[in-house]
């Protein structure tokens, strides 16, 4: 908190995303609450350029070099320091003025700046599964050094949310929901010839592309599955999944005693950013207000696991642990780049991942290059699978 405006100051990674376009806008709503420290992004100049004219935040920083030295030019004269290189993330994680650190990072590149925000004591609101699930073990130990994480991912907003003010000893187990995405009741056959623009439809939410992708074969739901096993502790065995598709409500916590606990709303992502940025508070006035005489039915399915099979290739890895999820990880992105590129069918995706884990003996996980290069691996031999499935076009759907 800032003393003399009484503001908390934020750090934005990824503010040119979906999830970070959103956290704008409820710093927007709260002008007299929040105020932006630091934003940085990839690559998109002229977004960062107008989002840094409109917050004024004391640091801004461009993965992409090229885009920052265009950055740098259309900003000089206003004062504002830009930065370039993968260092302006960890340059805007340890930021002295930022008291919250937002990651929403797509992909593991996320990793080192959730390590650095925790390892400077910051509140870390993590978007970024990615780096929970590349390296978990990692993030672990940085928080049992200092730092805090609040999850911006519904699901596990929701059961942080559900999990105050109670003892872990009396939960059975966390049941995560998932919307089924936009191929929910398919059977695997008719996946075969799905194209990227079906795939990027997604029936409620409206994210980036690879989170969208993932949410189409269930890989989003596993990498979660993971994530909740690093945040919360429990085994595997007792994290669940049910398919809920209307997605509204976010997850639940059952307890020894047979009940449940659950939060519901509208699918929104900004209140659980808004919850991440004020916590232990909690601001109004809602986004969205949830009128439950509107909500015609609340319905849940189990989900359809030999047609996702995605969602089981991640449980084996968590299961498997080490460097495994890492390799889970890193398969899973070099499979969803070449499905939107058009080089692989979507079945393919799942077939990547599981040839890339298949030859995969995993490591116990000590520092960040051991995941670095468990994922190199993994990157290159993940590649390879794609090239060999696209020289076979002749079996795009094989199962
Ligand atoms: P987007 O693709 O919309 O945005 C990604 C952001 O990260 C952009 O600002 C992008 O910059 C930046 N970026 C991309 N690659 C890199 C990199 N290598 N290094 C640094 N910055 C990079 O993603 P989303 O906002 O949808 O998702 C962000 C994270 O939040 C993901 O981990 C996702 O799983 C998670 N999440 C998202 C939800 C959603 O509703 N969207 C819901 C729950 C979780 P540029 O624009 O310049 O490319
Ligand atoms: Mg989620």
């Amino acid at each position: 908190m800032d003393k003399e405006t009484g503001k908390r100051g934020v750090s934005i990674l990824g503010s040119t995303g979906s999830i970070g376009r959103q956290a704008l806008e409820v710093v927007e709503a709260h002008p007299d609450r929040l105020r932006v420290v630091a934003l940085t992004a990839h690559s998109n100049y002229q977004l960062l350029e107008e989002q840094a004219r409109r917050f004024r935040p004391l640091f801004v920083g461009l993965v992409d070099e090229g885009a920052a030295a265009e950055l740098r030019r259309r900003l000089s004269g206003t004062g504002m320091a830009v930065s370039a290189g993968a260092e302006c993330l960890l340059e805007a994680a340890v930021h002295p003025e930022a008291e919250v650190v937002l990651n929403a990072v797509v992909g593991s590149a996320g990793l080192p700046p959730t390590l650095a925000a925790l390892g400077a004591g910051k509140r870390l609101a993590l978007a970024n599964k990615e780096s929970m699930v590349a390296g978990g073990d990692l993030v672990l130990q940085a928080l049992r050094e200092g730092g805090e994480i609040v999850p911006v991912d519904s699901e596990h907003g929701a059961v942080f949310h559900c999990l105050r003010g109670e003892e872990m000893r009396h939960v059975e187990s966390i049941v995560l929901t998932a919307s089924g995405g936009p191929f929910r009741g398919r059977r695997r056959e008719d996946l075969a010839s799905v194209t990227v623009r079906e795939a990027l439809s997604h029936p409620t939410w409206s994210m980036g592309r690879k989170i969208t992708v993932d949410s189409a074969t269930l890989m989003n739901k596993g990498l979660e599955v993971i994530e909740a096993h690093f945040l919360f502790g429990l085994p595997y065995s007792r994290i669940k999944v049910v398919v809920h598709p209307q997605s509204v409500i976010h997850s639940l916590v059952e307890f020894v005693d047979g009940s449940f606990a659950a939060q519901l709303s509208l699918p929104d992502m900004r209140l659980p950013i808004s919850l991440a940025l004020s916590y232990p508070e909690r601001w109004g006035p809602p986004f969205t207000r949830t009128v439950l005489a509107e909500l015609e039915k609340l319905t849940f399915e189990e989900v359809d696991r030999e047609t996702f099979a995605c969602l089981d290739l991640a449980y084996r890895a968590g299961e498997a642990g080490g460097t495994a999820p890492a390799v889970l990880n890193a398969a899973n992105e070099v499979a969803v780049a070449a499905f939107l590129r058009g080089r692989l069918p979507f079945l393919g995706i799942e077939e990547v991942i599981a040839a890339t884990l298949e030859e995969h003996r995993p490591r116990p996980v000590r520092t960040l290059q051991d995941v670095q290069e468990v994922e190199e691996w993994a990157r290159a031999r993940a590649e390879e699978a794609v090239e060999t499935q696209a020289g076979n076009p002749a079996e795009p759907g094989r199962s």
